[in-house]
């Protein structure tokens, strides 16, 4: 069975988050579903798989380590891990749905089995940066979130741009905390200890934003939070760094969505610089790389926890690896993405208890509704909408739900 077309889908049905989907064609009709997401150049991820597009058409797309390892080795001179792996991630994914599809079963069942009936999933009240309003609001959507059955939360508690008048320009820059902004971020994350109990399972995300100084001073401040990580607390290139954070602070550390492949995580996790990772399947390198980043953890006893901010296929990718890892913490959603999911894949995850359960359907378990869709088609670069006269009302937003 040989490849035959590699056809990117940008479609944004939430407003501000296009997803790229990717669908890789087979001769013999079966097609299969990943996806690359990155919101801000999903135009030069559509060129880069019309680049390796020639590379694989004619493959075998039985032969899904072959596929792998081909284009990592062809495109190496671009490093594999970043802007390839997102490529490699997309072809891995639609591979294997394929297969699945072929043989009649799970992606799960085809990687050893279920070790576990369900995957658990962490989910989001709103960060500082997002203009939601005070601790007051935060506490209140994670009442409603523990309500709804979800039993961990994260948020990122921290204001940006600590000092403007420094001159920064914007998140590109090592942001530091002023004493204010960590004290801010020490209100946000009470307000919401208080309002779920002692035992709620609660995360913070810095999002890789803040010098070392900044980054052990925030932490320290929070220890008394009890949380299950503190994530991304400083740039992720420089591991001595990381280390100095490590020392310094009585927190759980987690990386991963700022790396890619196997080989950005043998130092970190060797070195026991982390507690928790959590690699995107939609960037790492695909299905077949988390399931080996997982088992590099698994040696040193370290939880992976799935990252998981884009489209539906993306968690449908995840999904399946957690199924089969013995040791996965949770795996990260946007619950308030759920209702839109609903309209674009079918059918809908079997989301319970805050969990979602497998269905037993063959791949991915999921497909696309393309006449849902092709509504939200958006060019990729500009993100305008192709099909405005074709029922696209726009109506879907990205907000956080309130209420
Ligand atoms: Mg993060």
């Amino acid at each position: 069975m040989k490849i035959t077309d590699v056809r990117p889908i940008v479609t944004m049905p939430i407003e501000g988050l296009p997803w790229l989907f990717v669908q890789v064609d087979t001769d013999e009709g079966v097609f299969g579903l990943g996806e690359c997401t990155d919101y801000a150049v999903n135009g030069h991820l559509v060129r880069g798989l019309e680049a390796i597009k020639s590379t694989v058409v004619g493959m075998d797309a039985g032969q899904i380590e072959n596929v792998w390892q081909t284009i990592f080795h062809r495109f190496d001179d671009l490093n594999g891990r970043g802007y390839v792996s997102h490529l490699i991630s997309a072809i891995d994914i639609a591979l294997w749905d394929i297969k699945g599809k072929v043989l009649g079963a799970p992606i799960y069942d085809l990687l050893g089995g279920a070790v576990r009936d369900r995957v658990p999933l962490y989910t989001h009240i709103q960060d500082y940066n997002s203009e939601a309003g005070g601790p007051e609001a935060a506490a209140k959507a994670a009442r409603k979130t523990k309500a709804d059955g979800y039993q961990a939360i994260k948020t990122d508690p921290f204001p940006t741009q600590s000092d403007p008048s420094a001159g920064f320009s914007g998140p590109a820059e090592v942001e530091r905390l002023t004493p204010e902004n960590i004290r801010k971020s020490v209100e946000w994350m009470d307000a919401v200890r208080a309002e779920v109990g002692p035992d709620f399972e609660l995360m913070v995300d810095a999002h890789a934003r803040f010098d070392v100084a900044s980054a052990i001073e925030a932490g320290r401040a929070l220890e008394h939070v009890n949380l299950i990580w503190l994530e991304e607390p400083i740039h992720v290139e420089n591991h001595n760094a990381l280390r100095q954070v490590r020392e310094n602070v009585n927190l759980p550390l987690c990386i991963g969505e700022r790396h890619f492949t196997r080989w950005d995580y043998t130092e970190i996790l060797a070195n026991r610089l982390v507690d928790y990772i959590m690699p995107d399947v939609a960037w790492c390198g695909g299905i077949s790389e988390l399931r080996r980043i997982a088992a590099q953890a698994e040696v040193q006893y370290i939880r992976i926890s799935p990252h998981d901010a884009l489209g539906p296929i993306s968690i449908a990718a995840g999904f399946q690896v957690c199924m089969t890892t013995p040791n996965l913490y949770r795996q990260e959603c946007l619950h308030t993405w759920f209702p839109t999911f609903e309209k674009v894949v079918t059918p809908m995850f079997d989301v319970r208890e805050g969990a979602i359960f497998p269905n037993g359907r063959p791949g991915l378990g999921v497909d696309l509704n393309m006449d849902y869709v092709e509504k939200y088609l958006v060019n990729p670069d500009t993100r305008e909408y192709l099909n405005l006269d074709s029922g696209n009302d726009q109506d879907a937003t990205g907000q956080w739900i309130q209420d």
